[in-house]
């Protein structure tokens, strides 16, 4: 089988790549589990925060929503929906938040409140308000992203690891995955925790890629919570909790150094989060209906790895997204299929240069 390009990873990063690169390149995509997005992809929160993360997210973050809003005209129900975000704390911590996010609103104690009445009063001072921020709808996000990939002549094959990798002779690679030999050109790593592994395969440097721990919980509530209610957290971002479904989405935040794999709930950091959102509101958690825990890959800068390698020619990184893979995905598949054709807008270098593999400090040591 041969490839213009051939993509390692069948998540929300392989699958929009697959979206933007064809029908111009032949694209073929592996994924190694039965299924597509089996791993983080399907373990997210949701959402899509224009004002989380370093600039270089923020920038992906805006120009993904104006793509996903633009996708989601052509759909029978819209991607996004408004979940604004209100950040609690002091009134330090606010004005700090404030000064470096000019398009946040500052919230007095009362309106806070009047947005969000389960809050317990005692419990902050003042807020800012995200009004912009949105809930997404993953899985119809990434069925356009297949559908329209398939549409575009890729083809998507599943319980097909990548597993053996030699060069071609002619500059591209000979993959092995599952029963077949793959000839492809161009090969993205997209393959989300296990990205270190797959360039080791091909040669590669690894660039000191560390996936972390972190659960969500949907949980039942004695009493009713608004369905269009924000999403809330305090400025320290140690939890966050929203309405989902007529119950509450709920998240302890923790970020714990763990091996690539299928991650699982630890359960006592759910029981405490629980514990915490009744003492910081009146909804009364009650059962927990389900919980997952997903792996957030990152680099030591925070910032995901996109570009070629530069001592492994043809090799192309798309990894390291972190907390950010969802909402930077439209904006980030769009530049990586500009590196891959070339083409680059010339105003786009300076993020293609922040994001380059080859920027300084990446390759840390792994935490012990
Ligand atoms: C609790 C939690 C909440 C989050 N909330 C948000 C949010 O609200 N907004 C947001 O933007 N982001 C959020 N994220 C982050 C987001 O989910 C990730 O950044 C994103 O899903 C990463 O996508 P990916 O495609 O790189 O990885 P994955 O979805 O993990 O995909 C990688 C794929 O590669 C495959 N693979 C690995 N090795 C091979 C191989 N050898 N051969 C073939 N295939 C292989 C794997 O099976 C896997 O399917 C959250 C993450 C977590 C854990």
């Amino acid at each position: 089988m041969d490839a213009d390009v051939l993509i390692i990873g069948g998540g929300i990063a392989g699958l929009s790549l697959a979206w933007a690169l064809a029908p111009a390149r032949r694209v073929v995509l592996v994924e190694a589990e039965p299924g597509l997005a089996r791993h983080t992809s399907s373990r997210s929160a949701r959402q899509m925060q224009p004002n989380y993360g370093p600039p270089a997210i923020r920038e992906l973050t805006l120009r993904s929503i104006a793509m996903v809003e633009e996708i989601s005209a052509g759909l029978p129900a819209p991607i996004l929906k408004p979940r604004p975000l209100i950040t609690l704390g002091t009134r330090d911590e606010v004005e700090a938040l404030l000064a470096g996010h000019p398009s946040l609103t500052r919230l007095t104690h009362a309106e806070t409140m009047a947005r969000s009445p389960e809050l317990r009063a005692e419990k902050f001072q003042v807020a800012a308000l995200d009004d912009t921020a949105k809930e997404v709808d993953v899985p119809a996000l990434l069925d356009f992203y297949r559908t329209h990939a398939l549409a575009g002549g890729a083809a998507i094959l599943t319980g097909s690891p990548a597993t053996e990798a030699a060069p071609d002779g002619q500059g591209g690679f000979t993959v092995t995955a599952g029963e077949r030999s793959i000839s492809a050109r161009v090969v993205v790593n997209a393959a989300g925790a296990w990205a270190d592994g797959m360039a080791r395969l091909f040669g590669a440097q690894p660039r000191g890629l560390v996936p972390y721990r972190r659960s969500v919980a949907i949980v039942s509530t004695e009493h009713p919570v608004d369905p269009a209610g924000p999403m809330v957290e305090p400025a320290d971002e140690s939890y966050y909790y929203r309405p989902d479904g007529g119950h509450l989405l709920i998240s302890p935040c923790e970020s714990v150094p763990a091996p690539a794999g299928d991650a699982q709930v630890v359960v006592e950091d759910i029981a405490r989060l629980i514990r915490r959102i009744g003492e910081v509101t009146t909804v009364g958690p009650a059962g927990v209906v389900r919980a997952w825990t997903g792996l957030r890959t990152e680099a030591a800068d925070g910032l995901p790895v996109v570009g070629f390698d530069s001592l492994v020619p043809n090799f192309f990184w798309l990894a390291g997204q972190g907390g950010y893979g969802i909402q930077t995905s439209a904006a980030l598949a769009t530049l990586s299929a500009q590196l891959i054709r070339g083409g680059l807008a010339e105003t786009d270098a300076g993020l293609a240069a922040a994001l380059s593999p080859q920027r300084a400090g990446l390759g840390r040591p792994a935490p012990a």
